[in-house]
């Protein structure tokens, strides 16, 4: 008896709630109505409410963004590589240049060659060798602490890229 009959469909406000009132303001405001100067209040506003877990959420985007364009970078440098697989350039200094430029490039993004012989990471240098008058292409590598030179033909070898290793910090061996 005392509830007030209602009719929720019909005895709605025409008018929305005030908080959603404010956002229409805001949102409506015109950007360019205080001139290129007010981008910097709008900045203050913004970095006040950053929420950690948005930002670990963008900071994983951006990891799997990384690790996808390096992927690409990768695959494209071993394309251009593999082209020059089985090729001599002729001449001792012409192939250690090559040798080199190409590890720069490869230092530059973290990579290095799988050695063909034993698989492990490696630098690709050229050496001289009797009988070899351009040298021969060899993979330096370090194996049991041990600096080692695989492969050793004339011609260069076929090149799979593999991500440098990490360097172990020293001593370590002597606090084992
Ligand atoms: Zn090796």
């Amino acid at each position: 008896m005392n509830a007030p009959q209602r009719r929720p469909s019909t005895d709605f406000p025409p008018t929305p709630p005030p908080d959603l009132q404010d956002g229409d303001r805001v949102a409506d405001e015109p950007p360019a109505k205080n001139g290129p100067a007010e981008g910097a209040s709008a900045d203050n506003k913004g970095a006040s409410v950053v929420d950690p877990e948005h930002a670990a959420a963008l900071l994983a985007d951006l990891k799997r963004e990384m690790n996808r364009l390096q992927r690409e970078i990768r695959l494209a440098i071993q394309a251009q590589l593999a082209r020059m697989a089985g090729q001599s350039l002729g001449s001792i200094e012409a192939n250690r240049e090559l040798a080199r430029s190409i590890q720069e490039m490869l230092d530059a993004h973290g990579l290095r060659v799988r050695c063909t012989h034993c698989g492990n990471p490696a630098i690709l240098r050229v050496s001289p060798r009797t009988g070899a008058a351009a040298g021969v292409f060899v993979f330096d590598h370090t194996i049991d602490g041990r600096r080692t030179f695989h492969g050793g033909r004339i011609q260069m070898p076929e090149i799979r890229l593999v991500a440098k290793p990490a360097r172990k910090p020293r001593g370590e061996k002597k606090a084992g």
